[in-house]
């Protein structure tokens, strides 16, 4: 499962920030997901969970904001919407995309007290 290791690294970027802005601990943290991270939502959250035990953000809520996959379609010149990697055009059937979107997971923000 390598959301545990994803989770690792969001741990890390939360303390450090928490760390550096003097927090006592963290309240929340505000996650965002792409459709097309190839990150299991559920799976993250049990990570999370699991590694956020003795961190500052020990008790810290985790929301999870899931994006979008998109592509731009070089047949229809037009960007559409995809559920996952390799899929094809929904408009035209065209493999021919470019993803552009929800692609990445990233720590958008978290809340320190
Ligand atoms: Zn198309």
């Amino acid at each position: 499962m390598h959301e545990m290791s994803l989770a690792e690294s969001v741990r890390e970027i939360v303390d450090d920030t928490a760390r550096a802005s003097g927090a006592r601990r963290v309240l929340s943290v505000r996650l965002e997901i792409g459709q097309l991270a190839q990150v299991e939502v559920d799976a993250m959250r049990f990570a999370f969970e699991v590694v956020q035990r003795g961190s500052l953000a020990d008790t810290a809520r985790l929301d999870i904001v899931e994006v979008d996959g998109t592509a731009w379609c070089m047949s229809c010149s037009q960007p559409v919407l995809i559920t996952r990697r390799g899929d094809p055009c929904p408009q035209c059937g065209s493999h021919q995309l470019q993803v552009t979107g929800g692609d990445r997971m990233r720590v958008l923000d978290i809340e320190i007290e």
